[in-house]
């Protein structure tokens, strides 16, 4: 059988049919589940059911999946029954499995799982003969009816306020019988627990909670696959760019218990410090627990190391004494385990060359890897493993630049608390430090509520008992998630880490009321929309609103930035209009300016009065006169860029919007403009109504300003040059770009190159000297990118302004488009919004074409590109790929941008190795006389 007509891989006792490579197929976890039993490391036996039939599931139902996988799962499960000298679906010595979820990229908590599967009355009674340990099977039992009934047969709460059905059974019966911990519960509880959850499945589905172990299993495959469709993972997938073509496989392994008793727990454990990167193995565990218990934060979990146990004591103000007896490691609880799980985490680590995730369980004293997979973690952390990892040889350069991800840096630039404020803070609580950052806004304790004040430009904290995946969307635009219960791996934890959003969980002093929608802190009681402030580094909560300041970047990050400018071809530049922006640019290694939109240097004070003058003025003299009040403070702006940029390049944009944006368009504002220029009111709506244009995008802005009302670009020309010389009379070195925007045929483009080499040849004859400059366009109009050859005549430089041109060439108004871009996502018209990821199929023909063809006419054509698709890392590796000399992009997305033009060079030098590789491959095997050749 090949691949293509095998739906069902299997493995255990160090075989297996597939491995790490086979992610696509088998998912990650199934793959890894592979490798690690290839690697010698004990894990249940189990097999895989492929992502393939996930999509066969979603086009041609559950029957047509049933009836093509039934005699493949069938021969799987004897395989374990085999291994696990247990029988499926036998009452006197059953084998129990777990069905789980697992795709190509990781999606963590968002689709189900059952464990436990196979148990029904009759098998209870046998598990109980067999282990001898009747609570611990009831435990079991009650667990497996609990999450079949969540999760296939779907019994979960109606509403919000609501709690799930069966844990309100639990509460009842812990009041009834007097107990506060799961725990607590006697066998004979556990058995009434089961007889209740069952009458409450037959109550809400009308049928019997199905007792037949293959009814149990096929229910659950349907399940899992269905999971790949259910709303937060298509939500997850939105939000991580996750095809939902990829689809889930399901994950069937042989049952191993954490909750056997002592001598048995289950836990989470990662290689390195998810938090800060530190070369620290870690994690959590519990004595006689099923896995959801760590993630679920019911209970407090253990720390797995002594240090990390010491550590967690003093964050959480416990006291040595009190942590060893009640809290102690499993370092010191189970030693030898704890040998051999350091063992293979060092394994693990090594063989993948990544940080590494593991879920592991201990049954009886015997360990068992659940679950390999590359940790998620911070922006620090994947900095500092990534540097540490090719420091400690396990990586070369190039494989650690690969690894860190450029839109993930976002979340180091964030800001931290203002040190001043925060010494004058009050700390309400402290809870565990999840998630770094620095977070302050308006509580808010629902997921959907955060959604509607986030529209209201609310900031907005997230605080809950616990979250789930259901607060997805609310943590998602929260600034910040706080947490009454919960350990470092709840699942606020670990998804706030993946979101880089500030987190703090387990601030058990947090008692939450969701009803009364308030939240008691040691004694003050905070209502919703109350401003709090968290630190995520610190597990630190604080009363009221604190101001931030930027963050603060390390050597790690430095090393990283230097690495990445070894590797890349292109330059990065910025998008800057203020010495401000550039400076922080410059500190982040932009190699120069690539687009100053002078549009932004004349909205503020007397700039506007003058720029408002030159508006009003009816002929060519008015508006040279208050052009020439706007001359100086043109010029100076230029300098004070030019100062900042020193010796790098700055590319100026001569105007490009429409003059209207520069008028009031409000009566108050009219009447108050006339007063200030001293003419009639009806003056001012005279001259408003005349430059009203039904679309202004398409109307008279770009060099149709500058070609209609030369002085204008005259006073811009003269402006930079006299500013430029200016400064090199100060020692300063500049090289001016001057940038002709929105040309769409080579005459407008030499009148305008005209207009600015007259008018600096005028200054180099006022002055006596002369200054090396370039005169080039930006490619906005789709007629231009058809043309460049002709444009290319005039234009040194090229810069892409793939803002107007993914406007142009889709016909989206720039402006509208959020109108119905949003729907045309969720409905799939389109993949992503080309506003944000440059539309490559499209827009990138364009670009390519007038590429190649300004080069024809200009082989030293200096090309860039300067839309908002400068800083998005996949555009950058395409505008890599038809060979642009730079990027440029906003000041914060500079270093990312640095990272992501490295990457594009380091993808292509893989693939061209890789290429190489391939054919001397096929030569050598050419150069081979086969030998049925020799016997013909
Ligand atoms: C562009 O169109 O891509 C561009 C950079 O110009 P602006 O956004 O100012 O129109
Ligand atoms: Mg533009």
């Amino acid at each position: 059988m090949n691949n293509l007509n095998k739906f069902v891989f299997t493995f255990g006792d160090k075989k297996a049919e597939g491995d790490a490579l086979m992610k696509d197929l088998l998912g990650g976890k199934g793959a890894n589940l592979c490798e690690m039993n290839l690697l010698g490391v004990p894990v249940p036996p189990g097999f895989t059911i492929t992502t393939e039939m996930c999509k066969v599931y979603l086009k041609e139902g559950k029957e047509k999946v049933l009836q093509m996988i039934k005699t493949e799962v069938e021969n799987a499960i004897i395989h374990i029954e085999k291994l696990m000298g247990s029988e499926f679906a036998n009452s006197s010595n059953p084998c129990l499995i777990s069905v789980r979820s697992g795709s190509r990229a990781s999606m963590p908590g968002m689709m189900d799982t059952i464990l436990n599967l196979g148990l029904n009355d009759e098998a209870v009674e046998g598990l109980i003969k067999k282990t001898g340990n009747e609570r611990f099977v009831w435990d079991s039992y009650r667990r497996f009816v609990q999450m079949y009934g969540g999760v296939v047969l779907g019994i979960k709460s109606q509403a919000k306020e609501d709690r799930d059905p069966f844990e309100e059974i639990i509460d009842q019966l812990k009041e009834e019988k007097g107990v506060t911990l799961d725990t607590e519960f006697t066998s004979s509880d556990l058995k009434e627990m089961v007889r209740r959850f069952k009458t409450a499945v037959k109550e809400s589905t009308h049928n019997d909670f199905p007792s037949d172990p293959w009814e149990q299993l096929w229910g659950a495959i349907s399940a899992v696959f269905d999971s790949w469709m259910n709303e937060r993972a298509i939500y997850y997938r939105e939000l991580n760019n996750i095809p939902k073509e990829w689809g889930t496989a399901v994950n069937i392994q042989a049952m191993v218990f954490g909750n056997m008793g002592l001598n048995s727990a289950t836990g989470v454990a990662f290689t390195r410090d998810a938090s800060t990167g530190e070369n620290l193995f870690n994690g959590e565990y519990l004595i006689n627990a099923q896995g959801e218990d760590v993630v679920a934060g019911i209970r407090t979990p253990q720390q797995i190391t002594v240090a990390g146990s010491k550590r967690w004591a003093k964050l959480t103000g416990i006291s040595e004494k009190v942590r060893a007896r009640d809290f102690s490691s499993l370092e010191e609880t189970m030693p030898e385990i704890f040998k051999e799980l350091i063992e293979i985490e060092t394994k693990l680590e090594k063989h993948y060359k990544d940080m590494q995730d593991i879920e592991f369980t201990i049954q009886d004293g015997k360990l068992w890897l659940l679950q390999t997979r590359n940790a998620k973690r911070t922006a620090a952390a994947m900095v500092k493993i990534a540097i540490d990892m090719y420091e400690e040889n396990l990586l070369d350069e190039k494989t650690a630049i690969m690894r860190v991800e450029p839109n993930k840096l976002d979340e180091l630039l964030h800001p931290i608390f203002d040190k001043k404020a925060i010494k004058s803070a009050k700390v309400l609580a402290q809870g565990l430090p999840a998630s770094p950052g620095a977070a302050t806004g308006q509580i808010v304790f629902f997921a959907d509520d955060a959604e509607e004040w986030s529209k209201n430009d609310h900031k907005i904290i997230l605080v809950r008992i616990e979250t789930s995946p259901e607060d997805l969307k609310g943590m998602f635009v929260a600034e910040g998630i706080l947490t009454a219960r919960g350990g470092m791996t709840s699942h606020a934890a670990v998804v706030a880490r993946g979101m880089g959003k500030c987190c703090v969980s387990g601030a058990d002093n947090l008692k939450i009321n969701y009803k009364a929608r308030t939240v008691e802190i040691n004694g003050l009681t905070l209502k919703e929309g109350d401003w709090i402030s968290i630190n995520g580094s610190t597990g630190e909560v604080y009363e009221g609103k604190i101001g931030t300041t930027e963050a603060v970047l390390n050597e790690d990050f430095d090393k990283l930035m230097t690495m990445a400018s070894k590797h890349s071809r292109m330059d990065v530049r910025t998008n800057a209009d203020t010495p401000q922006d550039a400076l922080i640019a410059r500190n982040f290694g932009a190699k120069g300016i690539g687009l100053c939109r002078t549009e932004h240097m004349f909205f503020e004070g007397v700039k506007i009065k003058a720029m408002r003058e030159m508006i009003l003025a009816d002929d060519e003299n008015g508006r040279r006169i208050a052009l020439a009040k706007l001359l100086p403070m043109q010029r100076k702006d230029f300098e004070d860029v030019f100062e900042v940029m020193d010796g790098l390049p700055v590319t100026i944009r001569l105007l490009d919007p429409p003059l209207h944006e520069f008028v009031p368009h409000e009566e108050e504002n009219q009447k108050e403009m006339a007063k200030e220029m001293g003419i009639s009111i009806k003056a001012v709506i005279d001259k408003v109504a005349s430059l009203h244009e039904f679309n202004p995008m398409l109307g008279h802005r770009g060099c149709r300003l500058g070609n209609t009302y030369p002085e204008i670009s005259e006073m811009q020309a003269r402006a930079i040059i006299e500013a430029a010389m200016n400064l090199r009379a100060k020692g300063i070195k500049t090289h001016p770009e001057i940038m002709i925007p929105l040309t769409g045929t080579l005459n407008e483009m030499l009148l305008q190159e005209k207009i600015v080499r007259d008018t600096f040849e005028t200054v180099f004859a006022e002055r006596n000297d002369r200054i090396e400059y370039l005169v080039g366009t930006m490619i906005e109009v789709p007629r231009a990118a058809l043309v460049a050859d002709k444009i290319a005549e005039s234009a040194e430089f090229f810069s892409f302004g793939t803002n107007d041109l993914t406007q142009m060439t889709f016909g989206y108004s720039r402006d509208d488009a959020g109108r119905f871009l949003p729907l045309y996502l969720k409905k799939g018209i389109l993949k992503f919004d080309p506003f944000q990821i440059l539309d490559q199929e499209g827009v990138g023909q364009l670009i390519d074409m007038a590429v190649k063809k300004g080069l024809s006419t200009r082989p030293n054509l200096k090309i860039g590109i300067c839309g908002e698709h400068g800083g998005e890392p996949s555009s950058i590796e395409f505008c890599h790929s038809i060979g642009m000399d730079y990027v440029s992009c906003s000041p914060f997305r500079v270093p990312i941008a640095r990272l992501a033009a490295a990457q594009a060079a380091i993808k292509e030098v893989m693939e061209f190795e890789k290429n190489v590789h391939n054919i001397d491959i096929k030569k050598e095997s050419e150069n081979k006389t086969h030998p049925i050749a020799l016997i013909a």
